[in-house]
């Protein structure tokens, strides 16, 4: 899939420093867990050179899958009169209009209709449940703590299925379980992590590196360089996220997130507009450049 993105926007793209990048992955607070509105995140981005970002809140449903986590669907029209708003008074920042729509099982009547009604410019696709309404907490969630194995099992599972939809543009956050404590070495998940990178290079998709886990107990980015090596090695288009839910995370730790596309053996990355993309190059940095790694080993809360 190539795009039909204009000379002028890709104008200043060749070489991009990292501040430069695009932040595919923000906020709002309509889910009820963020702070700030469209428009700060705009005024956020363009205060710190960020020229393009994406706003990717929570997608409402209409069966009140993880409701407590998002708008309502009947305050959409609100988000993109937001949308429009900040692109109208931030016009120095380009502003992508999108959602992060989970994946469950059953979702995609709802998800194909909703997503051809409106003007879309990017869908994150993300596994937050393995089983949202189950009324059992070891099957609610993308883990727990006595059986990591079957946890990374079913997300891997379901983050294949998620790419089998057809539905999305980009994985986010792919070893989001070692957040809630299953540890996401190499050897744990491989078996698993693998299968869906397949699926997901065969549907097109890219995935993130997501830089919101430098603020989490985790103390790494999602996914971890070994998953990023294994996307890599299979041509997966990449793209960066902070997965801000204030303004001020706006392009948070893209510095860092860059060091680590190049250590992984990712070239180039991706720009999207209208849903089709674009590459861009990021093997523009200095040769003794090191990525970031965790200042302590992973900890994790319970
Ligand atoms: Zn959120
Ligand atoms: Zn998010």
């Amino acid at each position: 899939m190539t795009s039909a993105i204009s000379p002028l926007y890709v104008r200043d793209m060749s070489n991009p420093p990292h501040s430069a990048l695009p932040d595919y992955h923000t906020h709002h607070q309509l889910c009820r867990h963020a702070t700030g509105r469209t428009i700060d995140y705009a005024r956020a981005a363009r205060d710190k050179g960020i020229g393009e970002f994406a706003a990717t809140d929570h997608c409402p449903t209409d069966i009140g899958f993880g409701q407590e986590h998002r708008m309502h669907l009947d305050q959409f029209d609100e988000y993109l009169r937001d949308v429009e708003q900040a692109r109208e008074a931030v016009p120095e920042v380009k502003l992508l209009l999108g959602v992060e729509a989970d994946y469950y099982r059953g979702c995609e009547a709802f998800l194909a209709l909703f997503l051809e009604k409106h003007p879309f410019d990017i869908i994150l696709g993300s596994i937050h449940f393995r089983d949202y309404f189950s009324g059992d907490p070891r099957k609610k969630y993308v883990t727990h703590q006595d059986d990591h194995q079957t946890a990374w099992r079913e997300y891997y599972q379901l983050t294949g299925e998620l790419a089998d939809t057809g539905l999305y543009d980009v994985l986010t956050h792919m070893d989001l379980p070692k957040r809630f404590g299953a540890p996401g070495d190499e050897k744990a998940i491989r078996e698993y992590a693998l299968p869906s990178l397949d699926k997901i290079a065969g549907a097109g998709m890219a995935i993130e590196i997501n830089t919101s886990g430098f603020i989490h107990d985790v103390n790494e980015q999602y996914p971890a360089l070994h998953v990023l090596g294994w996307a890599a090695e299979r041509d997966i288009g990449l793209v960066f996220g902070s997965d801000s839910h204030s303004p001020d995370r706006v392009g948070d730790g893209f510095e860092a997130a860059l060091q680590l596309a190049r250590a992984a053996g990712f070239k180039k990355a991706r720009r999207y507009h209208q849903r089709q993309w674009q590459e861009y190059p990021i093997s523009h940095l200095p040769p003794n450049s090191e990525p970031r790694t965790p200042s302590s080993p992973s900890t994790i809360n319970h």
